[in-house]
């Protein structure tokens, strides 16, 4: 499970990033609001630990950002503020949880394992965009009615371009991918992990943007 965590207080969030890696949990960490939202339009983490308190914009402002790329990414916010009308402006704009600071950190972990069971109940579903079906349980990929056979890497760049359809997937943000499951990445490992899966799948399903990255659009 990715964690994309936004919070300005680095004592906090040095603790918190421990405590959540100790669990297991991968943590991208980010201290302000910008590069959150600019984060989140390239690489859609599994579950977002919001402070709405940030030095550069305001927290409801990064929040409302986040729900117009994705309308079901899991997002808990934290805040100082504890009036019931913070708390409800929050979850009006799509927060689906909240945690008052201060707050005990297993009280975190169990709101971010409810998010986990949520998130793998939806994951055992089949991505299907087009012809193409990816079952990330069986790690089987249909064209059509056809199993097509991919590398384990293969299929790890295809699933990441799937589950982020309609949104460009830089060449590092792929390459980070393999590397979080321990691949060494060579400098053409991405493009020729691309033109294998070409040959595979129908065409033009994996689209490059020179100098940017890959999309698989949304049909
Ligand atoms: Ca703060």
């Amino acid at each position: 499970m990715q964690v994309l965590f936004i919070e300005d207080d680095t004592a906090l969030a040095k603790a918190l990033i421990e405590s959540l890696q100790r669990e297991g949990f991968t943590v991208n960490h980010l201290a302000q609001g910008n590069l959150a939202v600019s984060s989140i339009m390239t690489d859609l983490p599994d579950i977002v630990i919001l402070d709405l308190g940030l030095p550069d914009m305001d927290g409801t402002d990064v929040l409302k950002a986040i729900r117009k790329q994705s309308a079901d990414l899991p997002i808990l916010i934290l805040t100082a503020r504890t009036s019931l009308e913070d708390k409800v402006i929050g979850l009006d704009l799509g927060a689906d949880d909240y945690l008052a600071k201060p707050f005990e950190v297993d009280e975190l972990l169990a709101r971010l394992r409810v998010f986990e069971r949520r998130a793998s109940t939806l994951k055992h579903a089949d991505l299907t965009i087009g012809k193409v079906t990816l079952d990330s349980v069986s790690h089987q990929v249909h064209v059509a009615d056809n199993v097509i056979d991919l590398s384990r890497r293969e299929f790890m760049v295809l699933k990441a371009l799937m589950e982020n359809a309609g949104r460009v997937q830089t060449r590092e943000s792929l390459e980070s991918k393999l590397y979080s499951w321990g691949d060494e990445v060579t400098s053409n490992t991405i493009e020729v992990h691309i033109h294998h899966l070409r040959k595979k799948l129908p065409d033009r399903f994996i689209q490059t943007l020179r100098g940017i990255g890959y999309i698989v659009k949304l049909t």
